[in-house]
């Protein structure tokens, strides 16, 4: 096999790109394998256990917006023309949702989004997708002559560890950067306290059956305790407790943490396809029958108002 590409996304935290070195490391033991970087970034590319790092910096690449993401997309097709890779991984994000399909576009390859695991075919690749809200798993074959651009969702593998010392190789972006057709018209900030949503290892969400909006704040201090962050269920949202940002499901954010703890959610597909691939959930609810429980690793058949307090007050002791 040749070379594996990592787009990585360059304002995102260095373990999303290390987990796209754990998925390319899964193909091959023995590939190539390569990253691109367009834009100054936040990932420490020095330290990427990969053998090269091609990174391309220029003020049209500098802030995320329309038109840097315009620019990413001429800069990274170019890269990717010269690097010639086999496969091209990246990481879920908004700067990947705007660039990979483009990039796909233009050199004529497959394109997958949303993929928790990638693996060989007889002529290609396979990825697994989820699908049906989450409640099956989906394997499509990806071939073609030109290399196919693979989106993996955060949380799907162990991140590699950052023990690289790759070489570090200067790509002038200046001739592939053409007129951007979009311009940004305004920027809205999601106002955010800790730990971003999708990136949040421990998830501690709220459902209908917490009854109003002031237990929330309780949500609030559990996932400050355990360094995480606070999800809910469409029904609380709509019920105007809690920011629409907070909500996990189809419609809402799709969350891989490694602890998913909720609380008064019945378990609706809608909203179990944004949590299903938590690696452990956590459910407490009053109904024995809910359909949370058949998701849950653990299940306490209990009342919120009980059980969240006493955990809180627990963990208050030991922090
Ligand atoms: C197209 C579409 C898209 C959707 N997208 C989403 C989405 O992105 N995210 C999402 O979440 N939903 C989504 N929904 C809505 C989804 O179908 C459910 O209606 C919603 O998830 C229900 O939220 P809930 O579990 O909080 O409320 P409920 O279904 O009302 O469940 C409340 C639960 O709380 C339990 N409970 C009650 N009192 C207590 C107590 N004191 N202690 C503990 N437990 C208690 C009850 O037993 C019950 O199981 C979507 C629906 C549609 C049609």
């Amino acid at each position: 096999m040749g070379k594996l590409l990592i787009v990585a996304d360059p304002a995102s935290e260095l373990p999303a790109t290390l987990e796209l070195v754990a998925a390319a490391h899964s193909l091959s033991n023995d590939s190539d394998i390569v990253a691109a970087i367009a834009g100054t970034t936040g990932v420490a590319a020095g330290d990427l256990p990969v053998s090269a790092v091609y990174v391309a910096e220029d003020e049209r690449l500098g802030e995320p917006d329309s038109a840097s993401f315009d620019a990413a997309t001429d800069v990274l097709t170019a890269m990717v023309r010269e690097i010639a890779p086999d496969v091209i991984l990246c990481s879920r994000s908004d700067y990947t949702t705007v660039t990979a399909p483009r990039i796909a576009a233009r050199l004529g390859s497959a394109f997958a989004r949303d993929c928790t695991a990638v693996a060989h075919s007889d002529d290609g690749f396979m990825v697994t997708r989820p699908v049906y809200g989450g409640n099956a798993d989906a394997t499509y074959s990806l071939h073609g002559s030109a290399p196919p651009v693979i989106m993996i969702r955060p949380g799907s593998y162990d991140p590699a560890a950052a023990d690289g010392t790759p070489e570090l190789k200067s790509f002038d972006p200046a001739p592939h950067i053409r007129d951007t057709r979009s311009t940004l018209l305004r920027t809205v900030q999601e106002a955010r306290e800790g730990v971003r949503l999708e990136d949040a290892e421990v998830v501690v969400s709220g459902g209908r059956g917490l009854g109003g909006p002031e237990p929330f704040a309780q949500l609030a201090e559990l996932a400050d305790l355990l360094g995480g962050a606070v999800g809910a269920s469409r029904a609380a949202c709509d019920a105007g407790w809690i920011d629409y940002s907070h909500q996990v499901g189809l419609t809402g954010k799709t969350v891989s943490p490694k602890l998913y703890l909720s609380f008064g959610i019945s378990g609706a597909s809608q909203h179990m396809a944004g949590c299903s691939s938590s690696r452990a959930i956590v459910a407490v609810n009053t109904d024995p029958d809910a359909s949370i429980f058949k998701d849950a690793r653990f299940g306490v058949v209990g009342d919120w108002s009980k059980v969240l307090p006493a955990l809180v007050s627990a963990l208050r002791d030991v922090s």
